[in-house]
């Protein structure tokens, strides 16, 4: 095995979630698997980094680790500690309970994970399972081996990993999509505690999605794979001529692109 491709694997849902279970079976074969993953539920924690206390690695089984860490730790972790001297040739990320698309990229932990593989210079890919009635792992697990074969024998363009989400029931096919846009609903619910106190529960309403067709949301909805190249590099370069008149006046020198001037 020590030819074969190195495949870091996490997740946001935990070591012993059902996903990430249904992805190792789905990559085996493809190259010597690495699980470092979060020792519990760490849905929703973005990017985060522990930087605060100290981190404790568990050995679940032959290189599988379980850390008590976010998603982003797990990777940090596992490329620059538990592989030892050989980095991987790719990370994959998943497979998550329940879609990840849209402007839910930015709160997602198993994006962010395949995230710090592309910062750290590795490619990577996330996979999201639509979560609901009468769902299987089957189509996504297939998925993600077939787009881990893809990325390990193409390679990825730097700082861009590939996003994908799987809807439920059989896939009618799969689009090659961009990230959808979410309309503002009522995403926070206020209620009063038995005490009579104020209370909020953020993420309590059903999210509502522009109808754009090529989008993430829209053909997974129609009941299509989608495939999002997502790229780390959010810089809004169409804005950067329209700001060029920003001259703030207690600055004495002329504004400039990049620092020169
Ligand atoms: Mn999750």
């Amino acid at each position: 095995m020590s030819d074969a491709p190195r495949i870091l694997v996490t997740n946001d849902d935990g070591y012993s979630a059902e996903g990430i279970s249904a992805l190792m079976e789905a990559l085996d074969g493809l190259g010597e698997l690495w699980l470092v993953a979060p020792d519990g539920e760490q849905s929703a924690v973005s990017h985060a980094l522990t930087l605060d206390r100290p981190l404790r690695v568990r050995k679940v089984g032959e290189r599988r680790f379980a850390v008590n860490g976010t998603p982003t730790d797990c990777v940090t972790l596992g490329i620059s500690n538990l592989l030892g001297d050989r980095p991987p040739d790719l990370v994959v990320s998943g497979i998550n309970r329940g879609g990840n698309m849209g402007v839910d990229v930015h709160y997602s932990g198993t994006v962010s994970a395949a995230f710090e593989g592309v910062i750290l210079g590795y490619p990577a890919i996330a996979v999201s399972q639509v979560a609901g009635e009468g769902m299987t792992w089957e189509a996504s697990a297939a998925l993600a081996r077939e787009l881990a074969a893809w990325v390990l024998e193409h390679g990825l363009p730097p700082s861009t990993l590939l996003n994908a989400n799987v809807p439920l029931g059989p896939p009618r096919g799969l689009k090659l999509t961009r990230l959808g846009v979410r309309r503002y609903t009522e995403g926070v619910v206020e209620q009063r505690d038995p005490r009579g106190r104020r209370i909020y529960w953020i993420g309590g309403g059903e999210p509502v999605w522009e109808a754009i067709p090529g989008t993430d949301f829209h053909e997974v909805g129609a009941g299509f794979i989608s495939v999002t190249p997502l790229h780390l590099d959010m810089t809004g370069l169409e804005v950067l001529d329209q700001l060029e008149d920003l001259k703030p006046s207690f600055l004495d020198h002329p504004n400039g692109r990049g620092g020169a001037s």
